[in-house]
């Protein structure tokens, strides 16, 4: 196994885990370790499948707990919508097949992977947003949104979408979101 930074999240994980749960109690989370995810934006992301968070082990826990949200209100949910609702586990071949299938196509056949991203990062918003300590302020959120769409808009998710589009998307949806939680 590769050495593990001494700042790493790893050290923390059992609170980490536990406040994933706090979201679906399936959720657990994985060291992100051999060739698999050796790859472009695999290698510095995030990734979930089915009910298991993959992280790198240079993340630090300040950086975990910040998008454990949207891996776990966004994406663990999908799989779990995908399993009928059932289990995460068992939305992992429906939800691959319908989704990540799609994967290695590039613009306009990718619509499903956005709607994903979008889905996830809003869950993540609302959930920052009414934090009752350190909340993110709706210019966070606002720029949080921007830097996201560029990535869901660009090589790192394959060009899920043009990259307007994208920005265009997730602003329209941060103002929605920001407008829902302040009033
Ligand atoms: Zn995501």
């Amino acid at each position: 196994m590769a050495s593990i930074p001494a700042n790493s999240w790893w050290h923390q994980k059992g609170e980490l885990e536990l406040f994933a749960k706090s979201f679906d109690p399936a959720a657990r989370l994985s060291l992100k370790t051999g060739w698999v995810w050796k790859f472009g934006a695999l290698r510095t992301f995030a990734t979930t499948i089915g009910r298991t968070m993959y992280i790198p082990a240079n993340w630090t826990p300040d950086a975990v707990q910040r998008v454990i949200p949207h891996e776990v209100l966004g994406h663990v949910k999908q799989f779990r919508y995908a399993g009928l609702g059932i289990h995460p586990t068992l939305g992992i071949f429906p939800g691959m097949f319908f989704f990540y299938a799609l994967m290695f196509f590039p613009i306009f056949l990718a619509w499903g992977r956005y709607r994903l991203e979008l889905h996830a990062d809003t869950k993540s918003w609302q959930y920052h947003l009414n934090m009752p300590v350190n909340n993110w302020s709706p210019a966070i959120v606002r720029a949080r949104a921007e830097r996201f769409a560029k990535l869901v808009g660009g090589k790192e998710y394959l060009y899920s979408v043009p990259r307007p589009w994208a920005v265009w998307g997730f602003k329209r949806r941060a103002e929605k979101v920001i407008k829902e939680a302040t009033k």
